[in-house]
């Protein structure tokens, strides 16, 4: 029972606040940031976001938009201009062309609308566990029914990736979204174009709409990227700025797909979030055509590289074939006993190292992620101390 008459606690213990937030916990994630603000030096490859500053094209037209007076708001789907270059983009790279487009505050806003106005109480989903901790709280807060598929190698070493018998044994005619996110957040791995066309199919065959969270497809260290656009019969793709160009800080992504449903999203959003960043909309408009951003994807695929060469062999780990993530399993003991997650964590924090537990994505604690968005010596130095902690744990 909830004492009202009791502090607010963290979880959200105080029957005053609505019942839809109150199983809501701070994610672990967020906890590592606190914990890291009373450490010296730490060796952090806990980081969600890329380890650059934004092009100086870049942020110089952001200047000059805010000097400019660009600090108004837009229209509620976005600079029209920006607009038409989203899905002439999306057409170029995916061989379709999405009806409509609306930029969003970036991909999270994407996914409140998205959710908010596809889901109904009831409503079944279908989530990747392991998945980014957002998708399964926003779920829960349209009182949908969680359904995970299970993204695990099928024995050690091999890729994560898609069981598509098992997806299709989780649908019914109650799915109502397929949930894709490739690359993937934390598991590093990119979907194979057949995985990606098989999952659409399924959807497709159950009347499911196929949201595609697609916010790392520029961290993409494969030839061949597939994305849903191309398949599903009705597809939510879900991107944006935040990774690419470094600037998660500015709120800017996008939403393209079927415009019953965007129209919808575009209602909510001018009674939510109203309009993505006004200067940041038109700072994207001018400079981005200028920017060039391959020796971006070098260095990444160069960090990406030295983490696979360097981490000793007991992690198992298979070079990540996107994202800025690596998704290695815990040491296990010689006897076969799982390996110990907290101890493993707290061996590192001791090293001033920061990872982020398997069990902040997962039903399952057996893992932990790695981001190697981070400077060379540093990340040589956190995959010193991961490989003394080999020896040491397993
Ligand atoms: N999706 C995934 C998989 C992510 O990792 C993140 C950010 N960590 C987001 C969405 C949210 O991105 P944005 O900054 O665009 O809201």
């Amino acid at each position: 029972m909830v004492d009202p008459k009791q502090p607010a606690g963290r979880g959200g213990n105080d029957a005053r606040l609505a019942e839809r937030v109150r199983g809501i916990e701070p994610s672990g994630i967020r906890r590592i940031f606190e914990l890291m603000a009373t450490m010296q030096d730490p060796i952090n490859l806990s980081i969600g976001q890329p380890h650059y500053d934004p092009p100086e094209e870049l942020v110089e037209a952001a200047c000059r938009a805010i000097r400019a007076g660009r600090n108004r708001y837009t229209v509620t789907q976005g600079l029209p201009e920006l607009n038409a270059r989203v899905l002439d983009g999306v057409e170029r790279r995916y061989g379709r062309r999405p009806e409509t487009c609306l930029l969003t505050a970036g991909v999270s806003g994407g996914l409140v609308l998205t959710f908010q106005c596809l889901l109904n109480p009831g409503d079944e989903i279908l989530l990747p566990d392991p998945g980014f901790v957002m998708y399964r709280h926003l779920a829960t807060l349209c009182g949908a029914t969680i359904r995970y598929y299970d993204l695990y190698p099928k024995t050690p070493g091999d890729r994560f990736g898609l069981d598509l018998a098992a997806i299709e044994a989780l649908c019914s005619e109650r799915t109502k979204i397929v949930f894709v996110n490739s690359p993937s957040n934390p598991t590093g791995a990119v979907l194979t174009r057949a995985e990606i066309e098989g999952l659409c199919r399924i959807a497709n065959r159950c009347g499911a709409y196929v949201v595609s969270d697609e916010i790392y497809d520029f961290f993409c260290y494969v030839d061949d990227y597939a994305s849903p656009v191309s398949y599903a019969d009705r597809c939510i793709q879900l991107a944006g700025y935040s990774k690419t160009y470094g600037v998660p800080g500015w709120r800017m992504g996008y939403a393209t797909g079927p415009a019953n449903v965007l129209e919808a999203m575009k209602t909510l959003q001018q009674f939510s979030f109203v309009c993505a960043p006004a200067p940041f909309q038109y700072a994207l408009l001018e400079a981005e055509p200028h920017i060039d951003l391959s020796p971006r994807h070098a260095e990444y695929r160069h960090k990406r590289d030295l983490l696979t060469r360097e981490l000793h062999p007991v992690y198992g780990l298979r070079a990540p074939e996107g994202s800025f993530y690596a998704f290695p399993q815990l040491p296990r003991p010689a006897d076969g006993r799982p390996g110990d997650s907290a101890a493993f964590l707290q061996a590192a924090l001791d090293r001033n190292l920061l990872i982020v537990p398997g069990k902040s994505f997962s039903s399952r604690d057996t893992h932990f992620r790695i981001s190697f968005a981070a400077e060379d010596d540093l990340l040589r130095r956190g995959i010193a101390v991961l490989n003394d902690l080999a020896r040491q744990f397993a």
